[in-house]
């Protein structure tokens, strides 16, 4: 048996029921192998892949908070401490009833690679917890942070591990979680990412992972020939990446037609509302009916149904394998040139095989929606020197990252033979610079 297969069985066999865990290493991997076999002998002596897909360390604890009524409540939380090979652990805690230990280490192993990708010096993370902020209260949201926190802050650090947001994890929960340790820790340094402006914040890091996403997908369109301007465009999702994408495609001329939550989707043939959106969503935290019903030209679905929309560009933006097969041929069928993925994962890796050979334009997750970790790094930056720079300052620095990422994986794809291929080139680009620090820091 190969290199390659022994590992991916031996993580399937040690890491029992955690089928997204098994699926993020098997897509590496897969992609990795013309790499790996070309250096065997010496990863497999310094059992190299079985480092790197065992994290560092895991953290499970329980939180105990307290409604509004006086119940209390006890919640499972995570965090993996994947890789530090290029820097301090970093990634974001994700809140949401389908958290699990196997999602937690999916994230934080994709992390590791998309980390490297920005070219900035920070290792994979990930963590969260199966609390759902939705229908809950400021205090209750509040407690069950404070709660989080005086375990977490025991394990994190502005120099170990710097969590950050992602799915329930906005500018509330990150205020909330913030506030208590600097409280327990008693330094005021930057331990989270996506904090507001007002405490240690960055401009411009509400906007980047959405930004950041549009910036990839118009260099990949460039590079091959194409222009993003009245391109119409579909959106999943209606999150913190999903309402920045929108903002970004439309500036840069293209139309979004849609966008969606986990209940139902929006068609708006007459372009996607971005004000009344955040309104809905960031101001009222409410459903996708409301922007419906305040909006003469949406019509609103129940279900899942954006990918059956006729379009150019696709942007997954919400949420893990929301892009199957089906969805990937009804997309070929209506003439979509190109998918760039905002959320993690969100195709399925048949589905991302039947875009790459009907020659739809790929881009992963890991390349495509780093604009987001690699402007949470610009924070650090910003917190350690004690400033802060301008939005311009600060999107023209997540401009210059995306654009190279992109030609770094362009560039690693075409090295090893598979041209065009950009989920190669973006495991092959991030993996070698982790291998590289992993071997010269000798068998830890
Ligand atoms: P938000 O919580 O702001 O938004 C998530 C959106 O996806 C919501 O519209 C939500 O709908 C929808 N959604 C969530 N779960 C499901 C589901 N199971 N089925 C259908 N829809 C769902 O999260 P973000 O926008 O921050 O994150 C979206 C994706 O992007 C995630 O994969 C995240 O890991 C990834 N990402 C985020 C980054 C960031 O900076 N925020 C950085 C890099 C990646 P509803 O409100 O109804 O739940």
């Amino acid at each position: 048996m190969s290199y390659v297969d022994e590992v991916y069985s031996m993580v399937v066999e040690k890491n029992p029921a955690q089928p997204e865990f098994h699926q993020a290493v098997k897509e590496v991997l897969e992609s990795l192998r013309v790499v790996i076999e070309a250096n065997e002998e010496a990863y497999r002596k310094d059992a190299l892949l079985e480092r790197i897909v065992t994290p560092e360390r895991q953290l499970l604890f329980r939180v105990p908070w307290v409604d509004d009524n006086g119940q209390v409540h006890v919640n499972n939380a995570f965090r993996v401490q994947f890789n530090s090979a290029i820097g301090p652990y970093k990634g974001g805690l994700r809140l949401h009833p389908s958290v699990n230990l196997g999602i937690i280490k999916f994230l934080g192993f994709e992390q590791i690679f998309k980390n490297s990708l920005t070219g900035l010096p920070i290792g994979g993370g990930k963590g969260g917890s199966d609390f759902d902020p939705k229908g809950k209260s400021d205090r209750e949201v509040m407690a069950f942070c404070q709660s989080f926190m005086t375990e977490l802050n025991k394990y994190i650090g502005a120099d170990t591990d710097v969590p950050a947001g992602d799915i329930g994890t906005g500018a509330r929960e990150i205020g909330y979680m913030f506030g208590q340790y600097k409280r327990i820790r008693g330094v005021y340094e930057g331990v989270l990412t996506g904090k507001g402006l007002s405490y240690g914040g960055s401009l411009a890091r509400t906007e980047a992972t959405g930004y950041g996403l549009l910036y990839l997908t118009e260099e990949m369109l460039k590079c091959n020939g194409k222009d993003i301007k009245d391109k119409t465009v579909v959106i999943s999702g209606s999150g913190n990446v999903a309402i920045y994408a929108c903002q970004k495609a439309q500036q840069l001329g293209a139309k979004v037609v849609t966008v969606s939550d986990s209940t139902g989707w929006v068609y708006d043939p007459e372009g996607i509302d971005v004000a009344l959106l955040k309104e809905v969503k960031e101001v009222k935290r409410a459903r996708l009916t409301e922007y419906a019903a305040a909006r003469k030209s949406a019509e609103y679905h129940e279900g899942k149904g954006v990918w059956t929309v006729k379009c150019d560009i696709a942007l997954p933006c919400a949420t893990q394998n929301e892009l199957l097969l089906e969805d990937a041929k009804a997309l070929v069928a209506n003439g979509c040139f190109a998918v760039a993925e905002g959320a993690n994962m969100p195709t399925t890796m048949d589905a991302t095989e039947y875009l790459q050979q009907n020659g739809v334009l790929f881009c992963p997750g890991k390349a495509a929606n780093a604009g987001g970790v690699a402007t949470s790094a610009l924070e650090m930056s910003q917190n350690s020197e004690r400033l802060s720079w301008s939005f311009e300052e600060v999107d023209s620095k997540l401009k210059n990252i995306m654009v190279n990422i992109f030609h770094n994986l362009d560039d690693a794809a075409k090295k090893y033979g598979m041209e065009g291929n950009y989920v190669a080139g973006a495991n092959i680009a991030g993996f070698l610079k982790v291998a590289e620090a992993m071997t010269a820091q000798g068998i830890v």
